[in-house]
């Protein structure tokens, strides 16, 4: 193999297709080499370069999280001699890693510096890792003009989700937050929101007098999230909601665990564009939900588009890479994703949406 065939090949595999092979790899493996190829196979998809690229400079793969003297070897070998196809199942389908992500954004220089929010992270109002003001505190570093801090409601006591007590008692301690930060001199704010659970009917579980004083409000369904019948009616009965701006985590999959929802998609986001809606790009890199494909057809529609890290921890609030990058990928414009709207602007949308129910 002369030197040009070499680097084409070595150019061919991405990390998302190494993982693959990784995951295919250990299921033929025991005992600690098996948990080794599963361990570098999900590190894979956080790997800050391709894999091709490190081995291309002539580095050591040892570089790359999780990636020992054994496993470097093996991806070299993939490297060498790359399969033809690399096809994951459905159930790992359609999830961008980090590399590829930074590369897109690259591509777009000016487009993650003008992204002014993150519109879906916990505290531990319900199951978050961090207090309300960690989070914020993190966020501010990101350079965002307000954050949607989103915990869970009272439906989902498995996420320690709030009852409307709580709920209050959270808004006075974001509205003395925000004091803070504006006599503090800083430019980040706090809107007011809430992942509230929805039935399979699309009903939520709080009083809509206490949704009516939040800034913004996503809703999600948690439950009967593996059924295979098409489930179309629950979505248009979700946007029919009149309490719920944002349909956040629209399918509910989750990699190499959950398949999520299926619906005739093309529907679903026509109703969303009509209703004036938001269907979110959650960037949990195990959720990427919607997904570039289904971005396409919800871009097609002229749905707006919510983009949330869903992050519970401090350190999660990273993936936002992850959305906004498959947001470039499908081509949704600026205009209607929320996440470039400034905060009056989010504010008139979100009143506009209540005016339409
Ligand atoms: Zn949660
Ligand atoms: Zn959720």
């Amino acid at each position: 193999m002369d030197a040009i065939t070499a680097s084409a090949r070595v150019a061919a595999l991405s990390n998302a297709q190494i993982a693959e092979l990784l995951t295919g790899a250990a299921e033929s493996a025991d005992g600690h080499r098996k948990r080794a190829l599963q361990r570098a196979a999900r590190a894979a998809f956080q790997w800050p370069e391709e894999a091709a690229a490190v081995v291309a400079e002539g580095r050591s793969l040892t570089e790359l999280p999780q990636v020992g003297p054994w496993i470097a070897t093996a991806i070299e070998s993939l490297l060498a001699d790359p399969p033809e196809h690399v096809e994951p199942p459905e159930i790992r389908r359609g999830f961008l890693a980090l590399a590829e992500a930074r590369a897109t954004l690259a591509a777009n220089p000016d487009a993650l510096a003008s992204l002014r929010s993150d519109l879906q992270m916990h505290t531990t109002y319900s199951d978050g890792r961090a207090t309300l003001r960690e989070m914020v505190r993190a966020a501010a570093t990101r350079g965002y003009a307000h954050v949607a801090i989103t915990d869970h409601s009272k439906g989902l006591p498995i996420a320690n989700g709030m009852d409307e007590a709580r709920l209050a008692e959270q808004a006075r301690d974001i509205a003395a937050l925000n004091e803070e930060l504006a006599s503090s001199g800083q430019r980040i704010r706090v809107l007011h929101a809430i992942e509230m659970n929805l039935s399979p009917s699309g009903d939520g579980d709080m009083d809509p007098a206490a949704l009516a004083s939040l800034d913004l409000v996503l809703g999600a369904f948690h439950s009967k999230l593996r059924v295979t019948e098409d489930q179309t009616e629950r979505y248009l009965a979700a946007l029919r909601n009149p309490d719920v701006q944002v349909l956040a985590h629209p399918r509910g999959r989750r990699y190499n665990v959950r398949l999520g929802l299926r619906a005739d998609w093309p529907r679903v986001m026509r109703a969303a564009a009509e209703s004036g809606k938001a269907l979110e790009i959650d960037a949990h890199p195990d959720r990427q939900d919607l997904d570039v494909e289904l971005l396409r057809v919800a871009n097609e529609a002229g749905a707006f588009v919510s983009i949330g890290t869903d992050a519970h921890s401090v350190g999660e609030l990273g993936s936002i890479e992850l959305g906004l990058a498959a947001a470039l990928r499908a081509e949704v414009p600026r205009a209607r994703i929320l996440n470039f709207m400034a905060a009056e602007e989010l504010a008139a949308w979100v009143s506009d949406v209540r005016a339409n129910g």
